[in-house]
């Protein structure tokens, strides 16, 4: 968005705007050599059990290691690889799932991406793109569901609409309803220059989000054949130009289905260290979004299918790879596999969610003229808070780390594991007690209050100081005081 009219093609004295440092480090021979060691390491199955165990110390995995797992075919090591990540998972993260809403303001597109049903070239997408009053209508919508976490996405164009977008997000930080408001916006949306990303920071966002798509620079080009993002460095520098206009908190993240999951998962393990590195802060998420049909997109089959065998490994080596970073699964996927997924890795999902522009205050059904993708999950978000807490998991809208400026590398501080149980696990049941409260039928109050019980007690055994100061404040929610958070 806005790329031609506000940064130059290249820095300052002639240097390239994308440094061979990061372009060197997806080359395909770099790659595919670091995947070839892999499979020399994988061919003895004691060795791949020695890295199993050794991610148990929550130091990770480097990427040729990371690679051997991604060889594993065998039902009874990938049972050992989501062991292993469901317990480093409940280590760093507990048993608490963070749950959100897309957003989308538009679907007008400049690109031509070959999967995405928002290309300019589809003329059966309904084009729209929403008002202001349009966008507090779908915030409300939204509010009065039991959300406090949107991310907000749109297409690209060539020229204008920053305003637009930054307009937006502040209407909708300022919309509230009876039953409360948003209280954290994350952003995907196309790449910035740092100009850009230092006026979208000033609005206060939670995470930027950016997919590269695909690391493997032939398949990106023949599947973005036009307009601004057709650029495959400028995309990939995304995350430095955000970082220089001041972003700390930020996710990447593939497409799976378009190239070998395989080069997909080492690229990105390769690009959060690069961040890190450089920058001293990792990727705050990684995303794993699967192909799915579009309607109108040239596109009608996954050029390089992920079954549900490899996405589960795949999610399974991010996990044991990056244990302090949140894996985020989207409606994208089904309800069957996401209840396991969230289980082995994922830490946030989208819930309830609508992929097109106005799709919750219109439509309560789907509406296949105006959306981005087809959704397999629909169902609606009380039904997946139900199943969560059958199992005792927390549904959790929490949003104090970004609102008490626990960002960036300070974020990561804190997921270091002892410290997640005196905030995120305490924070998680007071949001969702909040959602009892305001949103539950008795039913679901019921199973809630016996799933905060059961957490409750856990802390107690940890911590009893703790768990009386939670006590005290689910019963102060109780008594109608909201927003409370450690
Ligand atoms: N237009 C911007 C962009 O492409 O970066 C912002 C967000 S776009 C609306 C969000 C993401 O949707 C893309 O990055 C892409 O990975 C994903 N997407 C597009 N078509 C898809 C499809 N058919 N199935 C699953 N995900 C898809
Ligand atoms: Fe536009 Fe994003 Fe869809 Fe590509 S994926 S066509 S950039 S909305």
């Amino acid at each position: 968005m806005n790329k031609k009219t506000t940064e130059p093609e290249s820095a300052p004295g002639n240097q390239p705007a994308v440094s061979e440092e990061l372009t060197g480090l997806f080359r395909e021979d770099r790659i595919e050599y670091m995947l070839a060691r892999g499979a020399e390491l994988a061919r003895e199955k004691e060795k791949v059990e020695k890295i199993i165990k050794e991610t148990e110390d929550l130091k990770g995995l480097d990427p040729v290691k990371a690679a051997a797992l991604l060889q594993v075919e065998d039902q009874e090591m990938l049972d050992l690889m989501l062991k292993t990540a469901r317990k480093i998972k409940e280590t760093i993260y507990g048993k608490r799932l963070v749950l959100f809403a897309p957003l989308y303001f538009d679907n007008i597109c400049d690109n031509s991406c070959l999967y995405c049903s928002f290309r300019r070239e589809n003329e059966k997408v309904e084009r729209r793109k929403l008002s202001q009053n349009e966008i507090r209508d779908e915030v409300e919508a939204l509010i009065e569901k039991g959300h406090k976490r949107l991310l907000v996405l749109t297409g690209e164009r060539e020229e204008e609409d920053l305003t637009y977008l930054l307009e937006g997000i502040r209407t909708a930080y300022d919309t509230e309803t009876e039953e409360g408001e948003i209280r954290r916006i994350n952003v995907e949306i196309a790449p910035l220059s740092a100009e850009g990303f230092a006026e979208l920071n000033e609005l206060g966002i939670g995470t930027y989000t950016c997919f590269q798509e695909t690391y493997h620079r032939p398949t990106y080009e023949k599947l973005h054949p036009s307009g601004p993002k057709s650029d495959y460095d400028w995309r990939l520098a995304v995350m430095d130009r955000a970082i220089e206009g001041g972003i700390d908190d930020y996710g990447i993240g593939a497409l799976f289905g378009l190239y070998d999951y395989r080069f997909e998962v080492i690229s990105l393990l390769l690009h959060a260290d690069y961040l890190q590195d450089k920058y001293g802060v990792g990727p705050h998420t990684i995303s794993v979004p699967r192909l799915n049909m579009a309607a109108g997109a040239p596109l009608q089959e996954p050029p390089a299918p992920v079954s549900d065998f490899q996405f589960k490994k795949l999610v399974a080596v991010l996990r044991l790879a990056v244990p302090y970073t949140g894996i985020i699964l989207s409606t994208r996927e089904e309800e069957s596999l996401r209840d396991q997924l969230f289980r082995h890795g994922v830490s946030q999902i989208s819930a309830g969610s609508r992929t097109s522009p106005g799709g919750y205050e219109e439509a309560r059904q789907r509406d296949e003229k105006k959306e981005q993708f087809s959704l397999h999950d629909t169902r609606p978000m009380a039904e997946i808070i139900y199943e969560l807490a059958e199992k005792n998991y927390l549904p959790s809208f929490c949003t104090a780390c970004y609102r008490r400026g626990r960002t960036g590398e300070d974020f990561m501080e804190l997921a270091r594991p002892g410290k997640i149980q005196k905030y995120c696990k305490p924070n998680a049941m007071m949001t969702f007690k909040e959602y009892l409260e305001d949103f539950a039928d008795d039913e679901l109050q019921k199973l809630g209050e016996n799933c905060l019980e059961h957490h409750l007690n856990e802390i107690k055994g940890d911590d009893p100081d703790l768990a009386g100061n939670v006590k005290q404040r689910l019963n102060k929610i109780g008594r109608k005081k909201r927003d409370l958070y450690l």
